[in-house]
C-alpha cells in the first residue's frame, strides 16, 4: 500500500469543517433505543453514527450483541436520520448481513486485527464493494500488524480506508482502560499522511470524565476523527455504560474542544511540537512509574533490614551504585553533578522510608 491522496479521498468528500465525528451506543440493545439515540445525534457534529451489533466479549456470559435483527434497526434509523451507519464485523457472515442492510461503514474490532486469517476473511468478503473499512488498532501495541490489516483490505481493492486508535491492553493498572501508546499511532501517521487516523477515547480511556481530555490531545495531533460512545442512558447501557456520554455531553464536548485551523507552516511547528511533547509526557510518566517501583523494592529492603537488625546507611553500597550510575550518565550525554543531584535525592527519599519502616 502507498501512501497517496486516494486514502482520504472519502474523508474529503464529506466536506466537513472540523474532524470527521462518529457516535452512538457501544452496542444496539432495543429498536426503540437505536433511534431515540441517533434522533438526538442527527442535528449535531455527527456523521456517522455506530451501534456494536456482535460484541466480542472477554469473557462469556456477557451481552454478546442482539445479532442480525439489529442491522433493520440501524436502516431505519438512517431511513429517519439520513446519518450514515456503522457497525462492527468479525467473520464473512457478519460483512453479508451488513452488506445486505445497506451499512455504509464497517468496523474491525481490535480482537479481530489480530487475527490474520479473520481480517483476510473480511476483505475477501468485502471485494470490490465501496464500502468505507475502519481497523481498530490490535489490542497489542504492534504497528506491522495493525497495517497489515489495513493492506489486506486495500489489496482487496477496498480503498475507502481508516484506522482507528483505541489503545492497547496492559498488565499494568494504568488511568487508562487501554494505552494510548501515542508514540505508535504517530509513527502510522509518519507513514501514512493520508490515511485517515481516528481517535476512540471511549476505549483508551474506559470512563466519560476522561473522554474530553483524551479528545483534545488526538486533535492535538491532528487526527482526522473522533468516535465517541454516546448513549441516552449511559449507566443503564448493556455494555461499556462507565465510559458513554450523553448526547448533550457529546454536544458540550465538541463545544469546549479546540480545532486548530492555522496555516499549513504554523500547523506543521504545532503538529511537530505535539509530537515530542507527547514523548516527553510518556517518558515523564515512565521516570514517576519508575521511581514508585524503585521505592517499593527500597521498603522491602527497609523490612528486611529491621528483621536483621542492621543501620539503614550502608555507604559502602551507595558509592558503588554512585560510581556506577556516573559512568551510565557520562555515555548517555548527563553531567556528573546532574546524576550526582537525581541520585542523592532518590537515595534520600529511600533512607527516609526505610527508617520510617525501621522506627515505625
Ligand atoms: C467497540 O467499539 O465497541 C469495541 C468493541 O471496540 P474494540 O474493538 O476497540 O474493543
Ligand atoms: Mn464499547
Amino acid at each position: 500500500m502507498k501512501n497517496s491522496k486516494e486514502l482520504r479521498r472519502w474523508l474529503d468528500d464529506f466536506n466537513l469543517a472540523h474532524p470527521l465525528v462518529i457516535a452512538g451506543p457501544c452496542s444496539a440493545e432495543t429498536e426503540e433505543q437505536v433511534l431515540k439515540i441517533a434522533h438526538e445525534l442527527k442535528d449535531s457534529d455527527v456523521s456517522i453514527y455506530r451501534a456494536g451489533i456482535w460484541k466480542p466479549r472477554t469473557r462469556p456470559g456477557g451481552f454478546e450483541g442482539v445479532g442480525a435483527i439489529g442491522l433493520k434497526w440501524l436502516q431505519k434509523a438512517k431511513a429517519e436520520t439520513g446519518l450514515l451507519m456503522a457497525t462492527e464485523v468479525a467473520n464473512a457472515a457478519h460483512v453479508q448481513l451488513a452488506l445486505e442492510h445497506d451499512i455504509d461503514v464497517l468496523w474491525i474490532g481490535a480482537r479481530t486485527t489480530v487475527n490474520p486469517f479473520a481480517v483476510q476473511e473480511i476483505a475477501d468478503a468485502l471485494k470490490n464493494t465501496d464500502k468505507i473499512v475502519l481497523v481498530k488498532n490490535p489490542v497489542n501495541p504492534d504497528l506491522a500488524l495493525w497495517l497489515g490489516g489495513v493492506e489486506r483490505l486495500y489489496n482487496a481493492g477496498i480503498k475507502k480506508l481508516g484506522v482507528i486508535h483505541r489503545g492497547f491492553s496492559t498488565y499494568e493498572k494504568t488511568k487508562y482502560r487501554n494505552i494510548p501508546e501515542w508514540q505508535l499511532a504517530i509513527e502510522l501517521q509518519n507513514r501514512f499522511p493520508d490515511l485517515p487516523l481516528i481517535c476512540d477515547p471511549s476505549h483508551i480511556t474506559g470512563k466519560r470524565e476522561m473522554i474530553q481530555e483524551v479528545s483534545q490531545q488526538a486533535l492535538d495531533l491532528n487526527y482526522d476523527g473522533l468516535i465517541i460512545e454516546t448513549h441516552t442512558d449511559p449507566d443503564n447501557a448493556w455494555s461499556d455504560a462507565a465510559q458513554q456520554v450523553t448526547p448533550t455531553r457529546l454536544k458540550q464536548i465538541f463545544e469546549d474542544l479546540r480545532v486548530r485551523k492555522e496555516t499549513e507552516e504554523a500547523s506543521d511547528y504545532n503538529q511537530k511540537l505535539n509530537r515530542l511533547r507527547v514523548d516527553i509526557d510518556e517518558y515523564d510518566a515512565k521516570i514517576i512509574e519508575i521511581l514508585g517501583k524503585r521505592m517499593v523494592v527500597a521498603d522491602k529492603i527497609g523490612a528486611l533490614k529491621k528483621e536483621k537488625n542492621v543501620a539503614v546507611l550502608q555507604n559502602k553500597r551507595w558509592n558503588e551504585i554512585l560510581g556506577k550510575m556516573i559512568l551510565e550518565g557520562e555515555e548517555k550525554g548527563l553531567s556528573e553533578e546532574f546524576i550526582l543531584r537525581i541520585f542523592k535525592a532518590i537515595h534520600q527519599e529511600s533512607i527516609s522510608h526505610q527508617e520510617k519502616i525501621i522506627n515505625g
